[in-house]
């Protein structure tokens, strides 16, 4: 938009004059307002913005000299240039008068048009610098004041942001701190729970109902640790904290230890399981076993649940570094329209018969750890019936015999002993405040022969070291007085107990808090609740012993007499197909027939220990030698 002309106030009480000024300036770009006496000049100059005044001096009223003093005394007019116009000077005086007043220059009558011409092109100039310096201004003072609006709101945001991420860091942190104590508080009394269902498992006088009980309740209490499991998965997921835990194992155990629980899972169904390496797997290699195990795990518990009929397949193949699952299935699909959502915490399909079986975590929690491994994961979208999953984890190939393989099997150890064959017992201090807990330790632990002293916090465990030996410590890590890892690093501080074994015996989900214990001196850890045969494959670790198996055991040396007692093969398919259908009662009552009837009967009784024990694994492998 062009700038609107500078307005010029001419002040003449010579009608004449005023009219000769005006001739005079319209050769110039600017709008002329006409004023015949003082007062209206000072309201003209009021009310208009000027960019100069022509200002006679002669005037009767109010003469120049006068409008030009009270002009500067108002601060809205004050900066406005004042020319005099005058007859000629008759002395310097009226000069000093004129500029005192506050005159920037004069003009004498006679007018010369170019004198005025010339002037006036001064003082307009300098007006519309003026003008333009001060719109230059404004414009920065707004500029500016928009920077310092924008640059607060940027910082009032930024703190906004990070009081939120505060809030959010701790309300995160908070609940990973719930879980974790809620997640302890369940365990323990879990753990008295599962504890106490392994002894009464062990018990050889159970009537079948009872064996029934107890199997529900150790079925029912994993289920709930699982539930558990999940749950605390999830919020470490959400909290971006989920951690990987690699160590060495042996993948082909792995995939037979999966296969054989999923046999018997699709049996019960009436599905037919298949497993197939596709090629040739490293012996071993190093990766987060439980995890691939959690993930492979959840594949197949859809697959079999998701399913009626036909069959689950699990397959597996190598293409270095990455090892391919896949779990395959004929059941009812999962709509196009869910493919993409499938992944997604809490997302269901089919019928509310499935919906009640599941929460919609797995699959979530699969990606999630799959991503962790830096793998991928995709459900196959071109399959005529049923659904595939695709899973691949690039793992490291390792040569060295993981630790797991070099144990004996521990689960039907009946005793322990000393390998170097002195007769002392081993004697084991049991540290935890809560009496169950020690209670399930020494009902698990004394029958085998291991001598128990019992401490009920840390203070009571350093002071117990000190006046005793013992050969390990099983050490609780939350204890009032004095914890667990508190305790740990006193004893290991006295000289005499430095190279002392210390398990920690934890109930904390979080691996850290595993880590933490090693990190504290602890030789090692285990988990409650408590599994028989981690506990001890964990203690045979780190003690000189050696176990004595009932002598239906299946220690590799006798496992390979026993197999070859052969058992005629109708016996074996027989029972074969009650393995596939995994009817342990029903296999149990069929060799205790053939026991009756002194049939083979040490590979007889062989198989009747393992199947009390649930080893259907065993069996099969029996059987199929
Ligand atoms: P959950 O099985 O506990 O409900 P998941 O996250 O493992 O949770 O699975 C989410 C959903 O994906 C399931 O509820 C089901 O609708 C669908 N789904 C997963 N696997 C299969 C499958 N093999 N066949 C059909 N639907 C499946």
């Amino acid at each position: 938009m062009k700038p609107p002309a500078p307005k010029v106030l001419i002040v003449d009480d010579q009608p004449a004059n005023l009219f000769a000024l005006q001739q005079m300036l319209s050769k110039i770009k600017v709008e002329v307002i006409q004023a015949s006496n003082g007062n209206d000049a000072l309201s003209y100059a009021l009310e208009h913005e000027l960019a100069l005044i022509l200002l006679d001096v002669q005037m009767p009223e109010m003469d120049g000299y006068e409008v030009a003093t009270l002009l500067r005394s108002n601060d809205d007019t004050s900066k406005i240039p004042i020319i005099f116009v005058t007859a000629a000077y008759k002395d310097d005086a009226h000069k000093i008068l004129g500029y005192g007043s506050g005159a920037v220059d004069y003009l004498e009558k006679p007018i010369d048009d170019n004198i005025l011409l010339s002037k006036m092109r001064v003082f307009i100039d300098l007006y519309q610098q003026k003008r333009e310096l001060e719109r230059t201004l404004d414009l920065m003072e707004s500029t500016n004041t928009q920077l310092v609006l924008e640059i607060s709101e940027r910082k009032a945001t930024e703190k906004a942001l990070k009081e939120a991420k505060l809030v959010a860091e701790s309300a995160n942190y908070a609940k990973s701190a719930f879980l974790a104590n809620m997640s302890h508080e369940l365990r323990t009394p879990l753990n008295a729970i599962l504890g106490y269902a392994q002894i009464l498992q062990q018990e050889g006088a159970l009537s079948d109902t009872q064996q029934q009980g107890v199997k529900t309740i150790l079925r029912s209490g994993e289920y709930l640790l699982t539930l558990i499991n999940d749950i605390l998965d999830l919020a470490k997921v959400e909290a971006g904290q989920l951690e990987l835990f690699p160590n060495s194992f042996n993948l082909e155990r792995f995939f037979i230890e999966l296969s054989d629980i999923f046999r018997i899972k699709t049996a019960k169904k009436g599905l037919e399981f298949r497993f197939e390496s596709k090629n040739a797997l490293p012996i071993e290699i190093h990766a987060d076993e439980k995890r691939l195990r959690q993930v492979c795990m959840n594949l197949l518990s859809n697959a079999v649940k998701f399913t009626e009929q036909g069959e689950v397949r699990f397959t597996v193949e190598y293409q270095k570094p990455q090892l391919i699952i896949q779990v395959f299935d004929t059941g009812i699909g999962i709509p196009q329209e869910m493919h993409s959502k499938i992944f997604q915490p809490f997302v269901q399909t089919g019928a509310n018969k499935y919906k009640q079986q599941g929460t919609g975590l797995g699959l979530a929690i699969s990606r999630n750890l799959i991503d962790r491994m830096g793998g991928q994961i995709a459900l196959e979208t071109d399959i005529v019936q049923g659904s595939c999953f695709t899973f691949q984890v690039p793992v490291q190939e390792t040569k060295t015999v993981s630790v797991s393989q070099t144990m004996d099997d521990v689960t039907s150890v009946i005793g322990v002993r000393r390998s170097d064959g002195t007769d002392t017992q081993i004697h084991l201090l049991v540290v935890d405040d809560v009496i169950e807990n020690r209670a399930v330790l020494r009902g698990l632990l004394e029958p085998l022969g291991f001598i128990i002293t019992e401490a009920s916090n840390g203070t009571e465990a350093v002071a117990c070291t000190n006046s005793q030996n013992f050969d390990a410590i099983l050490m609780d890590l939350v204890m009032p007085e004095m914890d667990g890892l508190t305790a740990t690093k006193k004893i290991l501080n006295n000289s005499d107990n430095s190279e002392r074994v210390i398990i920690a015996i934890t109930a904390s989900a979080f691996e850290e808090d595993r880590q933490t214990s090693i990190a504290a001196g602890c030789s090692d850890y285990v988990t409650k609740p408590f599994e028989l045969s981690k506990l001890l494959q964990t203690l045979q670790k780190h003690l000189p012993i050696t176990w004595d198996y009932a002598d239906t055991s299946c220690k590799e040396s006798e496992k390979t007499e026993i197999t070859k007692l052969e058992l005629e093969d109708n016996h074996k398919k027989i029972l074969l197909s009650m393995i596939e259908h995994g009817s342990m009662h029903e296999i149990i009552k069929y060799l205790e027939n053939l026991l009756d009837k002194n049939y083979s009967p040490t590979q007889v009784k062989t198989l009747l220990s393992l199947a009390k024990n649930f080893k259907l694994a065993n069996i099969r492998r029996i059987l199929e030698n």
